[in-house]
Formats: structure tokens, C-alpha cells, sequence
């Protein structure tokens, strides 16, 4: 079974002071006791000195002198007479202890007489029987014991008042138990409310639970409460931290094995890439070792082993700017660049290639000024333009414009090309991803120039959006904060 703190507390308190009034009750009884024996002592004693006085008075008046004889004829006589003088009760015993006195006195209890051989010994003895006291003190004449007087003496009163005392500590002595008892219990039970709270509060932290309320108390009580508040919001924030750690660590091993994933997929890609025109290269060579006097054959070669080639080189400068842009320490030189002007000299570059294709431009630029690297905006235009003329249609269109808006210097690349579809809009920056293979190994492409586009793009805090493709053609943004 619990017993609760306020209840052990109060019977603490209440049994304290119980066997504090034990002790004085005890102390005050023991007090009244000996003051009572000192009385009756002292009031016997004096009532024997009187009874010896008026035996030697009355055998002086007396013609037969003789005290044992005396006693023997008129100890009854004399009993009487010392009975009105002391107002006791009074028995007489010659010098054998045989009663010379009226018979007819109080009953005697049976154990009087190891007290009478005191007391014809020549000493003063008494024996108490409930109520009643038996005082037998010697009687002497010159010094000289003739017999034994036998007082009685009621204790009744002693007793009762002894008795009434008694009662009193023992009624005073539950009183003061029962009403500490209350009043401590009254007393603990707000203390108790206090460590009950705070159970409470500790249970809640124990529970996870870590906004408590303070108590508004100025004891230990209350700064214990303090103390409980403060290591709980110490254990949430520590809880807190930990749980960011450890999503910043799930975060971060995720990270790296999504960019684990993404370079085995990497040089599975690039091996397979550069397997197919190595191949094509090898076969060409095979052909050539079997039939060396074929003309018809060495032009095939050498056309096909040069584009392959091309193909081959152009892959590996893709690959090799894509591993150097993955580098925290890629390097590049900001400068203030004028899009109109770098656009323009692009677009002029590129000028040979749309017209092989019959394709029209349409360019509408105005002066914008963007911090950039020279080289990799360069790089940027060239990727897009030429992906718009080697999907567009043919005598299709190119239209390249650039604006400012909100401090953003913006460029947009439209084509009346076949479009991308939907399913291949969020891939088409991936590396390696190619919407249609065979259409991007004719015209030489192998999935990687979005994906380097990209990459420059971010590396110099720009962005590039896929903002519309259909079947009518398809238009990319770039932006650059201006400069
Ligand atoms: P590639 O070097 O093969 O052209 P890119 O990374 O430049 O690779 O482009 C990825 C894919 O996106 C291409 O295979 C192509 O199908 C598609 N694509 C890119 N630009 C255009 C465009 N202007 N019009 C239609 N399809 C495009």
C-alpha cells in the first residue's frame, strides 16, 4: 500500500508530540507521587511523635507505672483516647505484637505482619493495600520500645487526585494527536501539492512532453520547479539539435548515394557512349585491312572514321568540361559582359550552319550587361543555338531576343523545331539523356549539352527554364542578375 508523504508527515509530527506530553506527563506524575509520599510521611510522623508524647503523658499520671502492663489494661482505653487526639484510626500491639487495642477495627490484610516484625524491631514501616496505607511505627518510653502503634491512612483521595491527573494527560495527550494530526496534515498537504506537481511535471518530461508551467512558489519547492523547466527545455533543444543532425546526416547520405548512383550511371553512360563510334572506328579499319584496294570503301572510311572522330572529340571535351564544372575549385573569370554584343558574335558564328539548314533568324537584342565568365556564356548560346537548328524542321526559324525585368537580364531561345515531349521535359538536363538516340547521334549530339549548360548556368547564379515545347517548336530562358 502507498501511504502518501502528507499523511507519514502529519503521524510524524502528531506521534512527536504525543511522546513529548508522555515524557512530561510521566515527569508531572512521578512529581505528584513523591510529593504525595513526602506528606503522608511527614503528617504519620508527626502523629506518631504525638502519640508518643501523650503514652509517656499518660503513664506519668498514671499510679502503675509500668508501660507493658499498661498497655495490657488499658490499651483499649488509650487506643480511644489517641483516636480523638489524632482523629485516626488507630491499633495498638503490646512488645509481641499481640493487639491491645478494640478488636473490632478495620479488616488487616494477611501480609501485616512482616511489617509489624519491622516495626517491633524497633523500626518504622508502612504497607500499602489499594486505598489504604498501614503505617506501624514503634511505641517508646525512654528510649525504650513497649509496643507498636498501627495508624491507618486513607489514599483514597491521593489517588483519586493522582488518578484525575492521570486522565487528564492521557485526554490532553489524544487531544493534542489528533489536532496536530489535522492541522499537520492541513499543514503538509500544501507542501504535498507542490511535490505532486512536480511529479507530474517530471512525468511529462519522462513522457516527451516538455512545456511545463512553472510553480509560482518561493521555497525549494518552487526552484526546484525552475531547475525541472530549465533541464527539460535543455533536454528539448538538445533533442532538437540531435534531430536536425540527424536529418542533415539522413540528408546528406542520401546526397551521396543519389551522386553515387548518378556516377556509376555516369560511366556506364560515358563507356557506352564512347563504345558505339569507337566500334563503328574499328570495323571501318577491319573492312580496310580485308579489302585495302577498295577506293569505294576507303572514301566510306575515311568519311565515317572522321565523323565518328569528331564525335568522339567532342564527346570527351563534353565530359571533361562536365568532370571539371563538378570541382569546388572550377575557376572562372566574372567579368561585366554585353549580352546584345556576345549574342550578336554567336549568332554570327553560327550563321554557315542555319543556312546549310535553310533556317531564318530573327534576332530582337537590346543592351544588357550581366557579371559573367565570357568563355562559359559563350558556351551556353552555342549549346542552345545548336541544339535549335539541329532539331528544328527544315527552312524552320530561330528567334533569339533578350529584355530586363526586375534586375534580371533575360534571354530567349525559340525554334520552329519538333519539340520535346512531355515525359522528357524534367529529363532533358540530365547528362546522357537523349529524347530520340538515332536523331542524336546523326546530328552528333550524345545527351550531354543541356546538362553542361546547366551546370554553367548555376555555377555563375543564373537559371535556365524549358518555358514551352510542342509540336510548333520549343523556346528556353536563361536569366543573369544585371550587373
Ligand atoms: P544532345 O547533345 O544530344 O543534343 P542535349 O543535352 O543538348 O543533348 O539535349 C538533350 C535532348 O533534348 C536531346 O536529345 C533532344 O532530344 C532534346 N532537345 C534539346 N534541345 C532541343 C530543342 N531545341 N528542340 C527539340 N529537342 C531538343
Amino acid at each position: 500500500m502507498r501511504i502518501s508523504i502528507k499523511i507519514k508527515f502529519s503521524i510524524f509530527l502528531a506521534a512527536l508530540l504525543l511522546l513529548t506530553v508522555f515524557i512530561l506527563s510521566l515527569l508531572v506524575l512521578r512529581g505528584i507521587k513523591i510529593n504525595q509520599v513526602e506528606q503522608y510521611e511527614k503528617y504519620l510522623a508527626r502523629q506518631t511523635e504525638t502519640a508518643n508524647v501523650y503514652f509517656m503523658q499518660t503513664i506519668l499520671a498514671e499510679s502503675n507505672k509500668i508501660p507493658q502492663i499498661f498497655l495490657n489494661t488499658k490499651g483499649v482505653e488509650f487506643a480511644k483516647q489517641l483516636e480523638l487526639l489524632t482523629g485516626q484510626t488507630v491499633v495498638m500491639y503490646d512488645e509481641n505484637g499481640k493487639v491491645v487495642s478494640k478488636k473490632t477495627t478495620p479488616s488487616r490484610p494477611d501480609s501485616i505482619g512482616q511489617t509489624l516484625e519491622f516495626a517491633l524491631e524497633g523500626k518504622t514501616a508502612y504497607l500499602v493495600e489499594q486505598d489504604m496505607l498501614y503505617y506501624l511505627t514503634p511505641l517508646n518510653v525512654e528510649n525504650e520500645q513497649v509496643g507498636v502503634i498501627q495508624f491507618y491512612y486513607s489514599l483514597t483521595e491521593d489517588n483519586e487526585f493522582y488518578n484525575r491527573i492521570r486522565q487528564t494527560f492521557i485526554t490532553i495527550g489524544a487531544s493534542i494527536f489528533i489536532l496536530s494530526f489535522i492541522l499537520a496534515y492541513i499543514y503538509f498537504n500544501s507542501f504535498a501539492i507542490g511535490i505532486i506537481k512536480l511529479e507530474q511535471m517530471v512525468d511529462r518530461v519522462r513522457k516527451g512532453h516538455y512545456e511545463i508551467t512553472v510553480l509560482r512558489r518561493r521555497d525549494e519547492i518552487g526552484r526546484l520547479s525552475v531547475g525541472i523547466h530549465a533541464m527539460s527545455n535543455q533536454i528539448r533543444s538538445t533533442l532538437k539539435d540531435m534531430e536536425e543532425e540527424q536529418e542533415k546526416l539522413t540528408l546528406a547520405v542520401n546526397k551521396l548515394s543519389l551522386l553515387d548512383q548518378q556516377q556509376k550511371q555516369f560511366i556506364g553512360n560515358v563507356t557506352h557512349e564512347f563504345k558505339t563510334p569507337l566500334t563503328s572506328i574499328k570495323a571501318y579499319l577491319d573492312l580496310l585491312e580485308m579489302y585495302p584496294d577498295d577506293d569505294e570503301l576507303l572514301e566510306t572510311a575515311q568519311t565515317n572514321i572522321k565523323s565518328e572522330t569528331e564525335r568522339l572529340y567532342e564527346m570527351v571535351d563534353k565530359v571533361l568540361q562536365l568532370s571539371t564544372l563538378e570541382k569546388y575549385d572550377f575557376e572562372y573569370n566574372p567579368e561585366k559582359i554585353e549580352i546584345n554584343q556576345i549574342t550578336s558574335s554567336v549568332l554570327q558564328s553560327l550563321s554557315g550552319k542555319m543556312n546549310k539548314f535553310g533556317i531564318k533568324l530573327e534576332a530582337e537584342l537590346t543592351e544588357a550587361y550581366v557579371n559573367a565568365d565570357k568563355d562559359s556564356i559563350i558556351i551556353i548560346l552555342v549549346n542552345l543555338l545548336d541544339n535549335a537548328i539541329k532539331y528544328n524542321k527544315i527552312d524552320g526559324k530561330i528567334f533569339v531576343k533578350n529584355y530586363i525585368h526586375e534586375e534580371q537580364v533575360y534571354i530567349e531561345i525559340t525554334d520552329t523545331g519538333i519539340g520535346i515531349p512531355k515525359e522528357a521535359v524534367t529529363r532533358v538536363f540530365e547528362p546522357f539523356y537523349t529524347v530520340d538516340k538515332n536523331r542524336s547521334r546523326q546530328s552528333g549530339g550524345a545527351g550531354l549539352g543541356l546538362s553542361l549548360v546547366k551546370k554553367y548556368i548555376d555555377k555563375q547564379g543564373g537559371s535556365i527554364k524549358l518555358i514551352n515545347s510542342d509540336e510548333n517548336g520549343t523556346t528556353f530562358r536563361i536569366s543573369f542578375p544585371e550587373a
